[in-house]
C-alpha cells in the first residue's frame, strides 16, 4: 500500500477528531450501517424512519455497505485506498487531494471501481462528493482571504471527512415554489442566515434535491442556481452540517423498494428535500459568509473534480445499458437486422465519445493554484449527457418492443402449472424463458419503470438547467472567435490558398 505524495497531508493526526465509537479510516459495510443509527430525522410517506432498517431503505444501504466492504479486498484495495501520511490509517483514495500524475491516475482508478461495482446506477455515488470536498480544499486559500477562519475551517474539514471517510450529500438547488418571484417578496426561497455570533450562525430555509441524504453523514451547503439568491450576500452561506442536527428534516421522495429485489430497491439512493428549520451551525462548519463574487467564482472551483467522477460514472452507465441494449435483441433475434445494429452502433458511438473525452479532459490536467492537480473541463460532456443518456433509453424501448412489459415475474417462473407454457411461448432465440425475462426486466428498469425515469431526470438536471450549460459553454469557447472569423472568411470568398 503506498502513501498519498499529496500536499494534503502536513496536518498532525490527533488534531482530526473522529465520529464516536469510530476508529477512522476507510469504512466497512457494517461499520458504516452502525455510524448511520443517530438522531436523524428522516421522513418518507407520512412517517419518521430508521433508515438502517426500514424495509424501503434497507436494500440500499446493503447495496453501500457491499461497496464500503469492497474497497477493502485483496485485489481492489490497492487501487481504492491508500496510508494518510498525516495519520497512518487507511483512507479512500476518494479523498486522495492530488498533487501529480501519479496520484491523479490512481484517483480516476478508485472512480472507475466504484463506478463499475454499482452499474453506474449510484448516481451520487460517495465518490462524487468526496471529490466535492477536495475541490473545498483546493479552494480554501480563496477562501481565507475573505476571512482566515474559513481558509481553516476548509482544510479541516477536508482532513475530517477524509480520516472519517465522511458520506456526503449536498443540496443547492432551492425549493420550486414561484421562479417568477424573488426573495424580496418570499424570503422562503432560499437558505439564509437568521441569526449570528461568534460561536456559529443560524440557519433558516430548505434545499431540493439532496440525493443520497438519508444515507449520508453530512450535507454541504455550497451555492444556489439562482441568480438573484448567488448575488444578495445574505443568502450567501457555505456550511457543513451532520444530518442528525437539531432543527434538519430530511424529507423523501416515495422509495422505489418494492420488495421484489430488483434494480430499483438496490440502487434506490433516495432523493430528499432537506428542512433547515433555524439550524444551529458552530462556526468551524462554516466555510464562506455575504461575499457573492468568492461563491459565484468558487462554483467551479469545488466542482473540478466531482465533475469528472460523474462522468466516469456515467460512462459505466451508458456501457450497462449498451450491454442490456445488446441482450435484448440477441434474446430475441432481432441482433443481425440492419436497423436494429444500427441503434446499437449509435449507442456505442456514446459509449465511445464519453470515454474518448474522458481520455481527453485527463489529458488537458492543469495546476490549480493551491498546487494539486485538476484535469480539464468537463462542459462539453455534461452539455451533451442528458441527450445521450434519454436516447439510450430511447434505444432499449425501440428494441425491446412489447416484451419490455410481457415478461413472466420470478413467481410466475417458480409456478410449475405455468412452466410449459412458459417454456413454449415467452422463451427467446437460444434462450430460456428465466434468462429472457430476467434481461428484460432489467431492461425494463432502466428505461421504462419509474426508477429509469428517475434515472433520465438526473441525468438531465443533475448538472443544473441543461439549457445554462450550454449557454456557458458556448459563452466561454476560446475558440469562437477564430470559427466566426474563418466564416466570414468563406462568406466574403475568401480562402487560405490566396
Ligand atoms: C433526480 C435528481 C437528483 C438531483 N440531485 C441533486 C443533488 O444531489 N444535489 C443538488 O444540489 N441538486 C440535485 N438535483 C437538482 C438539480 O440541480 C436541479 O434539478 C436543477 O438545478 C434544476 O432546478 P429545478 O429542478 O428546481 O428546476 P427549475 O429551476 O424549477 O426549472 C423548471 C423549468 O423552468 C425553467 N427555468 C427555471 N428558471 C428559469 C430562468 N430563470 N430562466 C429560464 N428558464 C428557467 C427550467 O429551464 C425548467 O425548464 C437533482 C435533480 C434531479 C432531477
Amino acid at each position: 500500500m503506498t502513501t498519498t505524495g499529496s500536499t494534503a497531508s502536513d496536518k498532525p493526526t490527533d488534531e482530526t477528531a473522529l465520529l464516536p465509537g469510530t476508529s477512522g479510516g476507510a469504512w466497512r459495510g457494517n461499520e458504516y450501517i452502525a455510524s448511520l443509527k443517530d438522531e436523524r430525522e428522516v421522513w418518507c410517506e407520512g412517517r419518521r424512519v430508521d433508515v438502517t432498517g426500514d424495509p424501503g431503505f434497507r436494500p440500499m444501504l446493503s447495496t453501500l455497505a457491499g461497496l464500503y466492504d469492497a474497497q477493502h479486498l485483496p485485489d481492489r484495495a490497492d487501487e481504492m485506498l491508500h496510508r494518510s501520511d498525516s495519520s497512518g490509517r487507511l483512507v479512500s483514495l476518494s479523498y486522495l487531494a492530488p498533487a501529480d500524475r501519479d496520484d491523479l491516475g490512481r484517483k480516476w482508478a478508485n472512480s472507475h471501481r466504484w463506478a463499475e461495482a454499482s452499474y453506474g446506477q449510484l448516481s451520487r455515488i460517495p465518490d462524487f462528493m468526496s471529490n466535492v470536498v477536495v475541490g473545498l480544499y483546493d479552494y480554501r486559500f480563496e477562501l481565507a482571504q475573505v476571512d482566515p477562519e474559513f481558509g481553516r475551517n476548509a482544510e479541516n474539514y477536508y482532513h475530517y471527512c477524509r480520516e472519517n471517510d465522511l458520506t456526503l450529500t449536498h443540496g443547492l438547488g432551492d425549493p420550486q415554489i414561484d421562479r417568477s418571484s424573488t426573495p424580496a417578496d418570499r424570503p422562503e426561497l432560499g437558505l439564509r442566515v437568521v441569526r449570528r455570533s461568534a460561536d456559529g450562525i443560524v440557519v433558516r430555509g430548505a434545499k431540493q434535491i439532496a440525493t443520497l441524504a438519508p444515507y449520508a453523514h453530512e450535507v454541504l451547503i455550497y451555492l444556489s442556481p439562482a441568480n438573484y439568491l448567488r448575488e444578495d450576500p445574505s443568502y450567501v452561506c457555505w456550511f457543513a452540517a451532520p444530518l442528525a442536527t437539531p432543527g434538519l428534516r430530511v424529507l423523501c421522495r416515495t422509495s422505489y423498494a418494492d420488495g421484489s429485489g430488483g434494480l430499483s430497491a438496490r440502487y434506490d439512493e433516495q432523493d430528499a428535500m432537506l428542512v433547515f428549520d433555524d439550524v444551529f451551525i458552530p462556526m468551524d462548519r462554516v466555510f464562506l459568509l455575504d461575499d457573492s463574487q468568492a461563491a459565484v467564482r468558487g462554483f467551479g472551483e469545488l466542482n473540478k473534480w466531482s465533475l469528472y467522477t460523474g462522468q466516469v460514472r456515467y460512462y459505466h452507465r451508458l456501457r450497462t445499458m449498451l450491454g442490456v441494449a445488446s441482450l435484448l435483441a440477441q434474446a430475441i433475434g432481432v441482433d443481425k437486422f440492419r436497423q436494429v445494429t444500427d441503434l446499437l452502433g449509435e449507442l456505442t458511438s456514446y459509449v465511445e465519445i464519453v470515454r474518448l473525452g474522458l481520455a481527453a479532459i485527463d489529458a488537458e490536467c492543469w495546476t490549480t493554484s493551491s498546487g494539486l492537480l485538476a484535469p480539464g473541463s468537463t462542459a462539453a460532456l455534461d452539455a451533451v449527457a442528458g441527450r445521450f443518456s434519454t436516447r439510450g433509453s430511447e434505444i432499449i424501448r425501440q428494441i425491446g418492443a412489447s416484451g419490455l412489459i410481457m415478461q413472466p415475474s420470478e413467481a410466475d417462473l417458480g409456478t410449475s402449472e405455468l412452466r410449459a407454457v412458459l417454456d413454449t411461448y415467452m422463451c427467446g432465440r437460444e434462450t430460456s424463458v428465466d434468462d429472457k425475462s430476467r434481461i428484460f426486466r432489467l431492461a425494463a428498469d432502466l428505461a421504462v419503470d419509474r426508477f429509469g425515469m428517475r434515472q433520465e431526470l438526473y441525468e438531465t438536471w443533475n448538472r443544473g438547467d441543461p439549457a445554462r450549460v450550454r449557454s456557458m459553454l458556448y459563452a466561454r469557447y476560446p475558440d469562437l472567435q477564430r470559427c466566426e472569423i474563418q466564416a466570414r472568411d468563406l462568406a466574403e470568398g475568401r480562402n487560405d490558398t490566396t
